[in-house]
C-alpha cells in the first residue's frame, strides 16, 4: 500500500483480491490496532448539543458497521453500501421504496425467502407481482406495465442455475422507468458485478459467500446512485433491520477471503460437474459452466468463474435421492450455502417442499434433484464421498 493512502484503499486502482483485505479498514491512529474494532456500543459522545463526531446512536450509524459497508461498496464497484440484519431485510428495503399500487416483474424461480415476502408481506399491501421466465427477455418486455416500478432479478437461480441476462433486463427496465435490483447472493461480486452491467441496486445475503463461514446472518444494499441511497439510508435506519457490530465484524473478517475462497469453490465445483457429467447414475447436470447449460454463453459473458452451486438429477426415485443425500460423510445435509464446508440438499422434501408437487415438476425440479453447496475441502474426498454415498444408496 501506499504511505499516504495510509492501509486504505477503496479506491478502484486497487484489484478485487486488495481491496476485499483492505478497503474501508485503517489502523486505528491511536494504537495502531490493525483491525477494525468491534464498537459495542449504542450511543456517542456529544461536544455541544447537536454536535457529534458522526455517530450519534447505533441504529443510525456504528463505526464497525461503517467499515463493512466502505469494504462492501468497494467490492462491488459501488459508490454506496448499506449493511442490513439479513439479506431478508436488505430485500424488504428495497421492497419500502415501493408505494400501493405498484407492479413489480421478477422470476418464477426466486429465493423462497423472496417469494414468500413478496406474495405474503407486500401483496397484502396492494403490491402486485408477476412471476415470469426470467432466461426470455421476451417474456420480460411483455409482463411491463404503465405501473411497473421494479424488475427484480437473481441470477445463477436456485436450485436449476438458470442464467438471467443482466445488462438486457436492465435495459429492459430502465426504456420502462423502472429500478433493475439484482439479488448477486450466489455469484458475489469476485465473479460478477451487476452494477456494472446496469443494474441499479444489488443486493446481497451476506449469510452466504460473503460471511464464508456459516457463522453469521446479514444482507447489504449497494448502488452509485446517491439519491436512491439516501432513501434507502431513510429506510435502514427507520425500519431498524441493522447488523450490530459483531456481526459486521464477522462479516468484515469474511470479505478478506473472498477471492482465495471462491477460486476454490469454483474449481472444485468444476471438477464436481464434470465428474458428475460422466457417472452413469445421473441424468442431469445443472452447472453453468458446462457448455451443455443453456445459460453457458451468457454466463461466460457476464460473469468471471461459474461459481461453487450446482444440482444434478439421479436416475433415481425421490427415495433413493434422499438415501444419497443422508449417506455422506463429509457433505453435510443441510440448507443453506456459500460456507467454506460442503452442504448437500434435496429440494423437494426440503427447500422447496411448500410447492405441490405437480407445480414443483412443472418447474423443472424433479424427486431426484440434488442440490450442493461445493466447499473448499480437497476434491477428491468430495468426489469420494459422492461416490460412496452413490454406491451405497443406489445398489440396485
Ligand atoms: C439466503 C438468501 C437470501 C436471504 O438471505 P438471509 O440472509 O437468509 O435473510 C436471499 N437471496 C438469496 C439468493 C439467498 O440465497
Amino acid at each position: 500500500m501506499d504511505d499516504d493512502t495510509n492501509g486504505q484503499s477503496d479506491g478502484e486502482q486497487f484489484r478485487i483480491e486488495t481491496r476485499s483485505i483492505h478497503a474501508g479498514q485503517k489502523a486505528d491512529p491511536e494504537t495502531g490496532a490493525l483491525m477494525t474494532p468491534i464498537h459495542a456500543n449504542s450511543t456517542y459522545e456529544q461536544d455541544e448539543p447537536g454536535e457529534h463526531r458522526g455517530y450519534e446512536y447505533s441504529r443510525t450509524g456504528n463505526p464497525t458497521r461503517t467499515d463493512l459497508e466502505a469494504n462492501l461498496a468497494s467490492l462491488e464497484g459501488a459508490d454506496y453500501g448499506r449493511a442490513f440484519a439479513s439479506g431478508m431485510a436488505s430485500i424488504n428495503t428495497v421492497l419500502n421504496l415501493l408505494e400501493a399500487g405498484d407492479h413489480v416483474v421478477t422470476g418464477t424461480d426466486v429465493y423462497g425467502g423472496t417469494h414468500r415476502i413478496f406474495t405474503q408481506v407486500y401483496e397484502e399491501y396492494d403490491i402486485e407481482f408477476s412471476f415470469v421466465d426470467m432466461t426470455d427477455l421476451d417474456e420480460i418486455e411483455a409482463s411491463f406495465r404503465d405501473d411497473t416500478e421494479l424488475l427484480w432479478l437473481e441470477t445463477p437461480t436456485n436450485p436449476l442455475m438458470s442464467i438471467v441476462d443482466i445488462e438486457g433486463a436492465a435495459e429492459i427496465a430502465h426504456a420502462h422507468d423502472a429500478l433493475c435490483a439484482v439479488d448477486n447472493t450466489f455469484a458475489t461480486p469476485y465473479l460478477q458485478r451487476p452494477l456494472a452491467l446496469g443494474a441499479d441496486i444489488v443486493s446481497h445475503s451476506l449469510t452466504k459467500y460473503l460471511g464464508g463461514h456459516s457463522d453469521v446472518v446479514g444482507g447489504a444494499l449497494l448502488t452509485d446512485d446517491e439519491e436512491l441511497d439516501e432513501r434507502l439510508g431513510f429506510y435502514q435506519n427507520s425500519v431498524g433491520a441493522t447488523p450490530g457490530p459483531f456481526d459486521s465484524f464477522l462479516v468484515l473478517r469474511g470479505t478478506k477471503t473472498l477471492p482465495v475462497r471462491m477460486d476454490r469453490h469454483c474449481e472444485n465445483a468444476r471438477a464436481i460437474a464434470t465428474w458428475l457429467d460422466d457417472h452413469p447414475a445421473v441424468d442431469r447436470v445443472y452447472y453453468p459452466g458446462l457448455e451443455s447449460h443453456p445459460g453457458h454463453d451468457i454466463a461466460a459473458e457476464q460473469m468471471d468463474d461459474f461459481g461453487g452451486m450446482l444440482s444434478f438429477e439421479l436416475d433415481a426415485s425421490l427415495e433413493e435421492a434422499s438415501a444419497v443425500v443422508s449417506n455422506t460423510e463429509v457433505f453435510t445435509l443441510a440448507e443453506s450455502l456459500g460456507g467454506v464446508e460442503s452442504l448437500i440438499e434435496q429440494p423437494a422434501p426440503m427447500t422447496h417442499a411448500a410447492i405441490p408437487r405437480e407445480e414443483r415438476l412443472a418447474a423443472g425440479l424433479s424427486d431426484s434433484l440434488i442440490r450442493v453447496s461445493v466447499g473448499i475441502e480437497h476434491v477428491d474426498d468430495l468426489i469420494g464421498d459422492l461416490e460412496h454415498a452413490f454406491e451405497t444408496a443406489l445398489s440396485s
